[in-house]
């Protein structure tokens, strides 16, 4: 399969480029020439499929010309024996017809783990054959940093630096990065805020040159193709367990880069019956003033209760406008020359999106009364991220008869501020295989927010022994 860029001008490549090419020079970002169709005879004979098993499934069409068979088995396989649930993405009914999909049962409780494993053992398996070395290299305000160390650390062919913000992420945030010892894992805190470490990330992608000889930096934001494509594979696993192909399944995501629910658009193009994608945002409600207003105007961030979703502008959402556009780069190179202007969608691709996309605004006073109030009448307890989709869900659903599956991307316990708002009484513990985290080990550099200090740490850590 080929894969193509939605500016229109970069050359296509092969998925095997794809996935290691990150941003495309043309400034776009790749996405298939086609996509693979499942026919209702295809996905129903997908039902009882355990997660893996859907996975490859799901996958293969991607990426038959530069995996074998028996090399992606291997590795979705790998991918997933680190979830601590049997069943990897469990379902919990919390009403008639609604559900929760449970996405933090991997090793750093997010759901960024069902990308971020399965990057890690891809890279690493591409890097063997090519007989390459890489450095990855990102910034993080919190979730991401934590599932590319795990994704990442047991690769024999990556070395991954992440810079945090010192003293600027939650403390369980910061301790499922530093106390992962690794050799190949080194954990910056560099003393500025989290747009200083990303203009340092970007900086560094520009000019490689402090590097060893034959290395190259590679990039896991969640604009790698690889991602998305991992995460298609929920949807269909959800919905297959409540009746798909028969009936028809609808979700609600809460949203902040846009790849997740990208990855539900995509399941809906290659076949699932999904009639409604819900886009929940927090007060950073961008998406959600463009879907029901047709107003795609940046403001100055906020910080919410649920950081993760805390973005100014999407930047998967230009997979959607390539579509919307009719796959023509050009348009969409036009549309985005500015991405700090507003922008308004044509008549015709507003009403396109507005077929399956719907969306609602929650803010922080209403998240915590969505945790208390779900807490206190069903004694589920939602991390913020999870409640805002919850309360999406149930304010512009169309159809109260179709099952309607709610994403919960995080664990309550990675977010303990929010949920001591909510019930100041209750205590969430940490999963049984986090019990410790508090007296593990720590290791980090802290550094100052400049570039050749940075550079040097990083040539020097690299030459010693590896
Ligand atoms: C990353 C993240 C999101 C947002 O996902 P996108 O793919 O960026 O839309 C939501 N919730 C949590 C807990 C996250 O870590």
């Amino acid at each position: 399969m080929k894969f193509v860029s939605t500016r229109g001008r970069a050359p296509s490549l092969s998925f095997a480029d794809t996935v290691l090419t990150g941003l495309a020079s043309d400034g776009g970002l790749y996405v298939p020439e086609s996509l693979p169709h499942f026919s209702r005879k295809d996905i129903a004979a997908m039902a009882g499929m355990d997660y893996q098993q859907l996975a490859f499934e799901i996958i293969w069409p991607f990426v038959g010309e530069d995996l074998s068979e028996r090399e992606l088995r291997d590795i979705i396989g790998r991918s997933y024996s680190q979830f601590r649930h049997r069943a990897v993405a469990p379902l919990v009914q919390t009403d008639t017809n609604e559900w929760i999909l449970e996405l933090f049962h991997g090793p750093t409780l997010a759901f960024k783990d069902f990308a971020l494993q399965f990057l890690g053992q891809l890279f690493d398996h591409l890097l063997e054959k090519r007989g390459e070395r890489v450095v990855v290299m990102g910034a993080t305000s919190g979730d991401t940093g934590s599932a590319a160390i795990e994704g990442c650390r047991h690769c024999d062919n990556i070395d991954i630096f992440i810079l945090h913000p010192h003293n600027r992420v939650s403390e369980v945030q910061r301790r499922q990065m530093t106390t992962v010892l690794s050799d190949n894992v080194f954990n910056i805190a560099m003393e500025g805020n989290f747009d200083d470490c990303q203009n340092m990330v970007k900086a560094s992608f520009a000019n490689q040159s402090f590097l060893p000889d034959g290395r190259r930096l590679v990039a896991v934001n969640s604009i790698n193709w690889a991602r998305i494509m991992a995460q298609i594979v929920y949807y269909f696993y959800a919905a297959l367990r409540l009746g798909a192909p028969e009936k028809t399944v609808n979700f609600s995501v809460p949203t902040g880069n846009f790849g997740d629910i990208f990855a539900g658009y995509l399941a809906k193009q290659m076949g699932l019956p999904i009639d409604q994608l819900v886009i929940a945002t927090n007060a950073n409600d961008i998406l959600h003033r463009c879907i029901s207003d047709n107003d795609h105007t940046p403001k100055p961030l906020v910080h919410s209760l649920s950081p993760s979703m805390d973005i100014m502008v999407s930047s998967n959402f230009e997979r959607l406008l390539f579509d919307l556009y009719g796959r023509d780069g050009a348009a969409v190179a036009e549309l985005l020359a500015d991405r700090s202007a507003p922008m308004h969608l044509s008549e015709v691709a507003l009403l396109q999106a507005q077929k399956t996309f719907s969306s609602y605004r929650v803010d922080d006073a209403r998240t915590i009364e969505v945790i208390r109030e779900q807490y206190l009448a069903t004694g589920y307890l939602l991390d913020p991220h999870t409640a805002i989709g919850v309360e999406a869900a149930r304010r512009v659903r169309r159809s109260a008869e179709q099952p309607m599956v709610c994403l919960s991307t995080a664990h309550p316990a990675k977010f303990p501020d929010a949920v001591a708002q909510a019930l100041p009484q209750t205590e969430i513990p940490l999963p049984a295989h986090m019990q410790d985290l508090w007296q593990r080990e720590e290791r980090l550099k802290v550094l100052p927010n400049d570039l050749s200090q940075v550079h040097d740490y990083m040539a020097t850590m690299l030459s010693e022994g590896r």
